[in-house]
């Protein structure tokens, strides 16, 4: 494939490339207000969903057209270009005829293929730049897939977004950043630009600058921010918006280091590292404490903290498995011994405590 940047004339190619915006368009002086204060900020495109992919029915399900009109004074009276989300063929439509300048495809449309072969043959031939964002299962391929649909209509302006993939532990992130996916979809397709969206990823407002800032050392293209005239009263995803006046200060803090070529591939495959070795600490920390609560449950009804046969089962099928995936038999079993000492550890403590 073939990528061609945005051909937006007054467009800034220098990172990062800037679009922020509220999560929704909600009023007209919402949507305005918002972005006159976007507009002194370096943002150079205005994101603002209207129609909103909800995951319960009876939430704010966006503006609808109303809203479009909307954008189309905000690129009057800013200059800013003007970003939606289009979910089916009738919102690509929409938002061509009010002159949206910029498209993007959402988490559960990239998901779904015959929902991105709707917009792509709804947009045959239109040369307009489009984002897509990764779908919300961590499928690498699906996400290509997606893009070379939407290539295959004839839209070569084609940028993707990082959102972060769905999980059922949200304890820190609202979707996991799983960093090694967008990083192989560089390798896969260096020409792509990549846009980092850490409000999705976070879903909380501190997390924006850390996950800016480690997009930027990742070397993506662009950030793409949600930031509201008011947060707090958002109608949809309030805690993870900021003022305007607060998005100024983290792009103001963001560091950006250019790399040199020659090392490049070990850095990616250095963060890798870091990536899957985080990943591997979250997962060792739950199973703590899914330990703890047999632990909790052995106490109650007087279990001996040690099953011998249940371990000599856990052992024998995991360092199988291990072997099957291509590690050796002493590395399994050094590490299961070490996990399951200290789960025995952790459960013992618990019995002789109240
Ligand atoms: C959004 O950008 O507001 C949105 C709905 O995002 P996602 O598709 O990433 O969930
Ligand atoms: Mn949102």
């Amino acid at each position: 494939m073939d990528f061609e940047r945005f051909k937006l004339p007054k467009l800034e190619q220098k990172r990062p490339i800037i679009i922020a915006g509220p999560c929704s368009a909600e009023t007209e002086e919402q949507v305005l207000t918002t972005a006159k204060a976007l507009a002194k900020n370096g943002v150079q495109i205005y994101r603002a969903g209207i129609w909103k992919p909800r995951t319960k029915p009876g939430g704010f399900e966006g503006v609808g057209s109303e809203g479009l009109q909307w954008l189309r004074r905000v690129k009057e009276e800013t200059g800013l270009y003007t970003a939606t989300e289009v979910a089916t063929a009738k919102h690509a439509y929409e938002a061509l005829k009010y002159g949206v300048d910029v498209l993007w495809l959402g988490a559960r449309t990239t998901a779904n293929p015959f929902a991105v072969q709707e917009i792509a043959d709804a947009l045959k031939g239109v040369d307009i730049p489009i984002l897509i964002k990764n779908p919300v299962n961590p499928d690498l391929e699906l996400w290509i897939g997606a893009i070379e649909r939407i290539y295959n209509a004839g839209l070569h302006q084609i940028a993707a977004i990082h959102r972060g993939f769905s999980s059922y532990d949200k304890k820190l992130y609202r979707n996991q950043p799983q960093w090694h996916i967008p990083i192989e979809l560089h390798r896969r397709l260096p020409e792509l630009p990549l846009f980092c969206d850490p409000s999705h990823i976070g879903g909380k407002r501190e997390l924006i600058a850390p996950l800016s800032q480690q997009a930027m050392d990742l070397q993506f293209d662009g950030l793409i921010i949600e930031s509201h005239c008011s947060p707090d009263n958002a109608w949809s995803d309030k805690d993870q918006q900021v003022s305007p006046e607060v998005l100024d200060v983290i792009l103001r803090k963001l560091v950006i280091r250019e790399m040199k070529q020659s090392t490049e591939d070990l850095v990616d495959l250095r963060r890798q590292i870091d990536d899957l070795d985080n990943t591997l600490l979250e997962i060792l920390a739950k199973r703590m404490r899914v330990s703890q609560a047999i632990g909790t449950y052995k106490k109650e009804h007087g279990i001996a903290v040690l099953q011998t046969g249940r371990y000599n089962e856990i052992l024998e099928k995991r360092i199988m498995n291990g072997e099957k995936l291509g590690m050796s038999h002493e590395f399994m079993r050094t590490i299961l011994e070490a996990i399951h000492e200290e789960s025995v550890r952790v459960q013992i403590d618990l019995m002789n405590n109240d």
